[in-house]
């Protein structure tokens, strides 16, 4: 039976690119922030009922894909299985994962998020173009509960960029 991709966060991103890892449909997807009418300011994650900017009494905020490529602000590995409230099978084994914190510049934020399998902290350094693509955080027997990856931009992109 099939299972079904469900997001593990239902509206931080778009649902484009059925495939992990960033398959054809990849470069269709998106976190999504939401962006305050009144003053501009974007939110990830995002906030619907009122600007969080305290200088700012908006409560328009609008749904606004997030830039696709940032650069890496900052980054480490998780080596240990993180304490509760962290959900975790103990009876699986830990399987150790990078972090990624990513600068986007048009929206003026940081977003952390898991490096795409494979990527560790010896292949990142600050500064370092990234990209936003499909992945999954965990699955069971109905559901592939989805995230975002990041990655390095490809080396042929950068040139051509
Ligand atoms: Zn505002």
């Amino acid at each position: 039976m099939a299972r079904t991709r469900r997001p593990v966060v239902p509206g931080w991103f778009t649902g484009g690119g059925d495939t992990d890892g960033g398959g054809p449909g990849a470069e269709n997807f998106r976190l999504l922030g939401t962006r305050c009418g009144a003053c501009g300011a974007v939110f990830f994650p995002r906030v619907d009922s009122f600007c969080r900017n305290p200088g700012c009494a908006g409560t328009e905020l609008m749904e606004v894909p997030l830039s696709r490529r940032g650069t890496v602000w900052s980054y480490t590995d998780g080596r240990y299985r993180p304490p509760p409230p962290y959900v975790s099978d103990p009876e699986v084994p830990w399987q150790p994962y990078t972090l990624v914190a990513v600068e986007l510049a048009a929206e003026r934020m940081v977003v952390l998020g898991q490096a795409a399998p494979g990527v560790t902290v010896a292949d990142l350094r600050v500064g370092m173009p990234v990209e936003v693509v499909p992945g999954v955080l965990g699955e069971d027997a109905e559901t592939v509960w989805t995230t975002w990856w990041w990655r390095p931009v490809p080396q042929d992109d950068r040139r051509r960029a």
